[in-house]
C-alpha cells in the first residue's frame, strides 16, 4: 500500500478519500484553493497545500501546480475525485511521466473510452448491445438523415466527446434534423473542442440504470451490481438506488455480465460505472463509460458492504481483488438523495452563502457524506451539491420512510437547497410505485 497520497479534489469527496486513506494508513495531502482555505476537512488531512485562486482553472484544474504540490509534498500516488481531472487522460499521461500514480485507470483506457464513438465500437466488439444508431462519426448533415432514416425517427445527435448533457440534441423528422445537427456541432465543438458527431435512436421514456465494476491489473474484474439512477434534473443525478426496482433477476445478471464484458475488451483497470438505458420493454442500451469513481457510489457500498475509494486505493498499489463473484451479495435496499445549494422554487438556480444552522439526521440506516457544517461558507465557484443522504433499508418501502423521516430531520438554514424536493418526489405515487422515466422531474414535478 501507499504510504502518502495526494486528493487532487475539494468537499466532500475529498474527505471521503481522506477517511479511507487514514483507515488504512495511508497518510492524506489534499490541495486547496484559496476559497477553502477555512474548511474544516482541509485541517484532517495530514497536509495542506494552497494552489491558487478560487477559479478552478487556477486551482483545481491546473495541472502544473497539482503536479508541483504532489512533487512537494513527496507522494507516491494521486486521487482525482470525480470531476475537475478525474477523467483527464492527458493528466494521467502527465502523473505517468512523473512516476506518480494516478488512482485510476491508464490514459490509455481514458481514451478509448473518454471518445463515445471508439467506446460504442469497444461495446459491439464484447458483445454489449448498444443504442441503435451510426457505426462512428458522422459526417455531415446528408449522411445523419439518411442513418435516421434508417433507424427510424426521434433520434438524438450526440458529441463524441460529450460530457453533463451538453452536445446533444433531439431531432423528430429531416426538418428538425438540420437544426440539430448544426446546434450539437457548434456546441460540441464551444464546450470540448471536438464536433465529432454521432447518432442514436432517442429511446423513449427511458430508466438509467448503471452497473459498479472494479477491475484489478491482473485482469479480474467483478461487478457490485447496479444503481438505478433515472430520477435526474437535465440529465444531473438528484435521486439514486440500489437495486433497480424494475429489473428481473436474469435481466440483472445479463446487464451486469455485459458491463464486465465491456470493462475487459477495453482492458480497464480500476474502479469504472458502465452506463445503461433500460426501455420500457426491458431491453438494455449501453450509452457510456464514466472511467472514475461515481458521486452516487454510497448507495453500492452499503448494499453490498464494501468500501470502493479503499479498493481504488488498494488496486491503484498493486492488489489483486481477492474476491469471488459470488462472494459479493447484494442486501437491502439502498437510496441516496443529492444535497444542493439550489432553490428548487426558482428552477434550482444555485444558492451560495454562509451556513448558521446545519444540524445533520441520524439515526439506524442513515449515511451523511459531506464536508459542510454550521458556520461555513458554500462558496459560488463550484458545483452545488453540499451532502449526500444515503438511507439503507431491508425493503424499498422502509427505505423511502427512513429517507423522508431522515430529510426532515435535516436542517440547513438560510441557504435554499433541494431536500423539499427530494422529499416531492419520494412522496408522489409514481416513485413510489417505480413507474418513472428520465423525464419524470421535468414532466411530473413542474
Ligand atoms: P453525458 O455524458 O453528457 O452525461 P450520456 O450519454 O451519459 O451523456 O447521456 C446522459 C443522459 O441523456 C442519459 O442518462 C439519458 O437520460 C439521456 N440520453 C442519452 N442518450 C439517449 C438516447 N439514445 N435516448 C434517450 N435518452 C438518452
Amino acid at each position: 500500500m501507499f504510504s502518502r497520497i495526494l486528493i487532487a479534489n475539494r468537499g466532500e469527496i475529498a474527505l471521503r478519500i481522506i477517511r479511507a486513506c487514514h483507515e488504512l494508513g495511508v497518510e492524506a495531502v489534499v490541495v486547496f484553493s484559496q476559497a477553502d482555505k477555512d474548511a474544516e476537512y482541509v485541517k484532517l488531512a495530514d497536509e495542506a497545500i494552497c494552489i491558487g485562486p478560487p477559479a478552478a482553472a487556477q486551482s483545481y484544474l491546473n495541472i502544473p501546480r497539482i503536479i508541483s504540490a504532489a512533487e512537494i509534498a513527496d507522494v507516491e500516488a494521486i486521487h482525482p475525485g470525480y470531476g475537475f481531472l478525474a477523467e483527464n487522460a492527458h493528466f494521467a499521461e502527465i502523473c505517468r511521466e512523473c512516476g506518480i500514480t494516478f488512482i485510476g485507470p491508464s490514459p490509455e483506457a481514458m481514451y478509448r473510452l473518454g471518445d463515445k464513438v471508439s467506446a460504442r465500437e469497444i461495446a459491439r466488439n464484447a458483445r454489449v448491445p448498444v443504442v441503435p444508431g451510426s457505426d462512428g462519426e458522422i459526417a455531415d448533415e446528408n449522411e445523419a438523415i439518411k442513418i435516421a432514416n434508417k433507424i427510424g425517427y426521434p433520434v438524438i445527435i450526440k458529441a463524441a466527446a460529450g460530457g453533463g448533457g451538453r452536445g446533444m440534441r433531439v431531432a423528430h423528422n429531416d426538418i428538425s434534423l438540420h437544426g440539430a445537427f448544426a446546434a450539437a456541432r457548434a456546441e460540441a465543438e464551444a464546450a470540448f473542442k471536438n464536433g465529432t458527431l454521432y447518432i442514436e435512436k432517442y429511446i423513449l421514456q427511458p430508466r438509467h440504470v448503471e452497473v459498479q465494476v472494479l477491475a484489478d491489473k491482473a485482469s479480474n474484474a467483478l461487478h457490485f451490481y447496479e444503481r438505478d439512477c433515472t430520477i435526474q434534473r437535465r440529465h444531473q443525478k438528484l435521486i439514486e438506488e440500489s437495486p433497480c426496482p424494475v429489473l428481473d433477476e436474469a435481466t440483472r445478471e445479463e446487464l451486469c455480465k455485459a458491463a464486465l464484458r465491456l470493462v475487459q475488451e477495453a482492458e480497464y483497470v480500476n474502479a469504472a460505472t458502465v452506463e445503461f438505458l433500460l426501455d420500457r420493454d426491458k431491453n438494455f442500451y449501453f450509452i457510456e463509460v464514466n472511467a472514475r469513481i461515481q458521486v452516487e457510489h454510497p448507495v453500492t457500498e452499503m448494499v453490498t458492504g464494501h468500501d470502493l475509494i479503499k479498493w481504488q486505493l488498494k488496486i491503484a498499489a498493486g492488489q489483486t481483488l481477492d474476491l469471488r463473484q459470488k462472494d459479493i451479495t447484494h442486501n437491502g435496499v439502498a437510496l441516496e438523495c443529492r444535497i444542493n445549494a439550489e432553490d428548487p422554487r426558482r428552477n434550482y438556480a444555485p444558492c451560495p452563502g454562509t451556513i448558521t444552522k446545519f444540524i445533520a439526521p441520524g439515526g439506524m440506516g442513515v449515511r451523511v457524506d459531506t464536508h459542510v457544517h454550521q458556520g461555513c461558507v458554500v462558496s459560488p465557484y463550484y458545483d452545488s451539491m453540499i451532502a449526500k443522504l444515503i438511507v439503507h433499508q431491508r425493503t424499498r418501502e422502509e427505505a423511502i420512510a427512513t429517507m423522508k423521516r431522515a430529510l426532515r430531520e435535516f436542517r440547513i438554514e438560510p441557504i435554499k437547497t433541494t431536500i423539499p424536493a427530494c422529499l416531492e418526489i419520494l412522496s408522489h405515487h409514481l416513485f413510489i410505485k417505480s413507474d418513472v422515466d428520465t423525464s419524470f422531474i421535468e414532466q411530473k414535478m413542474g
